[in-house]
């Protein structure tokens, strides 16, 4: 009698701990998942009315909530669940540039290791946030610590919590008005120099445009010149 001999065979040692081994590993990124969700469920408790000055610290104890741990990375968020959620998604893939922020997060994360967010201060206004990030950078510089920060303000050795102009060309109308920003043609072309109060300027366009979009369309109306525009903090302001 002729027996047909069975295709299947017992798999190798080697196929079976690959197999041990993802199925751990699946295990293991759900329980992290899972792990990150339960987090930003704690951070979303943050929300509140304006922003937080917050650091990304690398934990030292288990504590769970504690807030000890070594900072590298500060920001400034009108919402730290969901700045939070963006950081660790993008954290979640490796980067070669260890400059980078992501590349702490990463190498946190793959060691089952959560970062930690923690709320240094609280400010009523966009520019106040920002003012605040850049005195909480320098604070810890100052203390030897290193960041992954990349702005120009806040490298080390700059004194005074400066908003540069280039950021407040990203505040909508609305965030501008509420930090008292001042918004001004001042055309380099044939020198016309006019306030634009932004009360006026809210009137014909909407409270969410944001400034870089009027310096795009706004022309000098002595001579049709674009861009314009100019923007800076009030001169009364303790921002400067
Ligand atoms: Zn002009």
């Amino acid at each position: 009698m002729h027996v047909k001999k069975s295709t299947w065979r017992r798999p190798s040692r080697r196929l079976t701990l690959l197999y041990v081994r993802s199925t751990v590993l699946f295990v293991k990124k759900a329980e992290l998942h899972r792990r990150i969700e339960r987090y930003l469920r704690l951070l979303s408790a943050e929300a509140a009315v304006g922003y937080v000055t917050y650091a990304i610290k690398e934990p030292l104890s288990v504590r769970r909530h504690a807030e000890d741990g070594i900072p590298f990375y500060v920001g400034q968020t009108s919402n730290l669940a969901r700045r939070a959620r963006q950081h660790l998604l993008r954290g979640g893939a490796p980067t070669n540039d260890r400059d980078s922020v992501y590349w702490h997060i990463y190498r946190l994360l793959a060691a089952n290791r959560m970062p930690r967010f923690v709320v240094l201060e609280r400010t009523t206004t966009r520019a106040s946030a920002l003012e605040s990030e850049t005195k909480w950078v320098q604070r810890f510089l100052e203390q030897g610590y290193v960041l992954a920060n990349q702005w120009s303000e806040h490298k080390a050795g700059k004194k005074k919590a400066v908003v540069p102009s280039n950021r407040l060309w990203a505040f909508t109308l609305a965030e501008a008005l509420a930090d008292d920003l001042k918004l001004q043609i001042a055309c380099c072309r044939c020198k016309t120099c006019l306030l634009l109060p932004l009360g006026t300027v809210m009137g014909a366009a909407s409270p969410t445009t944001k400034l870089q979009d009027l310096r795009r369309t706004v022309s000098c109306p002595n001579c049709a010149f674009v861009p314009c525009l100019e923007v800076s903090v009030a001169s009364n302001s303790e921002l400067m």
